[in-house]
C-alpha cells in the first residue's frame, strides 16, 4: 500500500500551496542525503517527499490525486515509489530554494565528497514563425550570463582543507559520534576565492552579454522547452555552468492554422470558379504552390497536399496541408445579377443533387482524422 502524499509531507488535505511548499522544504532539508550520508532510510524519505511534492505542487496532478488517489498515476511514470531520480529532485529545488541551492551536482558520484557547484539556469523565450518551425532554424540570441571573471584565483578552503566536508566529533551517551556535513565556508567545493577583480561579485563572477547560437530542430511546438547545456550562469572554481532553457513561442500565421503536424488553409472561390474550375497559388511553409480546382467542386471539399505540413520532431514523416474549399456567396446583388440568379434557380440543373459518391461533411471530418 502506497503511503498517502499528504501524510508523507505531514500536512492536511486542505493545505494551501504555500503550506505544501513549506512542508516539502522542511522534509527536504531534514532528509537531504548530504546531511544523512549513507542513511538509506533518510534517502528513501527524501525521495518520497520529493515525489509527493511533485504531485501536490501541480494543481492538475493534485486534483487528479485528490479524486483518484495513487491510481491516478499508475502506469503514468509516477507509479512505483522510485519514480523520480536524484537529478529530477534537485532540479525541483530551483523553485523551492531559489538559485544557489541546486549546487549539489556531485552528489552520489562516489569517490571524493567534494561537490561541484552548478551555476543557475537561465530562461529565455524564442518566438518562431511557422516557416521557421517547419524548416528548423538557427537563432542567435543575446544572453546576459554570469561568467568567471578573468583574474579570479582560488585557494584551498582553510576550513575544510579542500575536502568540502566538515567532520565533527561529539561525545554522546552512546559513545563518540562522528558526523560530517558540507563545509559552509566554501559551500562544499573545497575551494575559496583568493583574489578577485574589482568588477567581480563575491563569487568571482561577472555579468557579460554573449550571443548564443541556438539550433532549433523542425517540428517544435508552442510551449516546448529546449535546453542548451552549459550556457546558463557559470559557477565559481571547478563548478559547472548551468543551462540555458529556451521556451518556444509560436507566432500566429496569417493564413495557415496549425493542428498538430497538419496545417489548414481556407480557400475562398467564387460561384463561377466553382462551376468552371480554376487554379490558385497558395502559401505553404515551404513556399508558394499552385493548386488546381476541378470544375464542379463543392463547397466544403478538402484537398490534401501530402507532406506540406510540419515535419514531426522525431524526424519521421511530415504532416499534410489541408485546403478547405469555401464557395463564396455574394452578400448583395444588383438588379441584373438578381435576375440572372432568379432565372438559374428555376433551372433543374442547378438544384442540389448529391450522388452517392458525394461525402457528407461529417464523413469528411471522419476521413481527416483517420
Ligand atoms: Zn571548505
Amino acid at each position: 500500500m502506497k503511503e498517502d502524499f499528504y501524510d508523507i509531507l505531514g500536512i492536511s488535505k486542505n493545505a494551501t500551496a504555500s503550506e505544501i511548499k513549506k512542508a516539502y522544504r522542511k522534509k527536504a532539508i531534514e532528509y537531504h542525503p548530504d546531511k544523512n550520508p549513507g542513511d538509506k532510510s533518510a534517502e528513501e524519505k527524501f525521495k518520497k517527499a520529493a515525489e509527493a511534492y511533485e504531485i501536490l505542487s501541480d494543481p492538475d496532478k493534485k486534483a487528479r490525486y485528490d479524486q483518484f488517489g495513487h491510481q491516478a498515476f499508475e502506469g503514468g511514470g509516477f507509479g512505483g515509489g522510485g519514480g523520480m531520480n536524484m537529478d529530477d529532485i534537485f532540479s525541483q529545488f530551483g523553485d523551492i530554494f531559489g538559485g544557489g541551492f541546486s549546487g549539489f551536482g556531485g552528489f552520489g558520484g562516489g569517490g571524493g565528497r567534494q561537490r561541484r557547484a552548478k551555476g543557475s539556469n537561465l530562461r529565455i523565450r524564442v518566438r518562431l514563425t511557422l516557416e521557421e518551425i517547419a524548416n528548423g532554424v538557427e537563432k542567435k540570441i543575446k544572453v546576459k550570463r554570469k561568467i568567471q571573471a578573468p583574474g579570479t584565483t582560488y585557494k584551498t578552503c582553510s576550513t575544510c582543507n579542500g575536502t568540502g566536508q566538515v567532520t565533527r566529533i561529539t561525545n554522546t551517551i552512546l559513545g563518540r559520534m562522528q558526523t560530517s556535513s558540507p563545509c559552509t565556508t566554501c559551500g562544499g567545493s573545497g575551494q575559496m576565492i583568493d583574489h578577485r577583480p574589482s568588477d567581480a561579485d563575491a563569487q568571482g563572477l561577472k555579468v557579460t552579454e554573449e550571443t548564443v547560437s541556438i539550433k532549433i530542430p523542425p517540428g517544435v511546438e508552442d510551449g516546448m522547452q529546449l535546453k542548451v547545456s552549459g550556457k546558463g550562469n557559470e559557477a565559481p572554481g571547478q563548478g559547472i555552468a548551468g543551462d540555458l532553457l529556451v521556451a518556444i513561442e509560436e507566432l500566429e500565421h496569417v493564413e495557415l492554422q496549425r493542428e498538430g503536424n497538419n496545417l489548414h488553409y481556407d480557400l475562398y472561390i467564387s460561384f463561377s470558379e466553382a462551376a468552371l474550375g480554376t487554379s490558385r497559388e497558395i502559401d505553404t511553409v515551404s513556399g508558394k504552390v499552385r493548386i488546381k480546382i476541378e470544375e464542379g467542386v463543392q463547397s466544403g471539399k478538402i484537398l490534401r497536399l501530402r507532406g506540406k505540413g510540419i515535419p514531426s520532431l522525431n524526424g519521421y514523416g511530415k504532416g499534410d496541408l489541408l485546403v478547405h474549399v469555401n464557395v463564396w456567396t455574394p452578400k448583395t446583388l444588383n438588379k441584373e445579377q438578381r435576375e440572372f440568379f432568379e432565372k438559374m434557380s428555376q433551372n433543374d440543373h442547378f438544384k442540389p443533387n448529391p450522388d452517392s459518391g458525394e461525402k457528407s461533411f461529417f464523413e469528411k471530418v471522419k476521413d481527416m482524422f483517420s
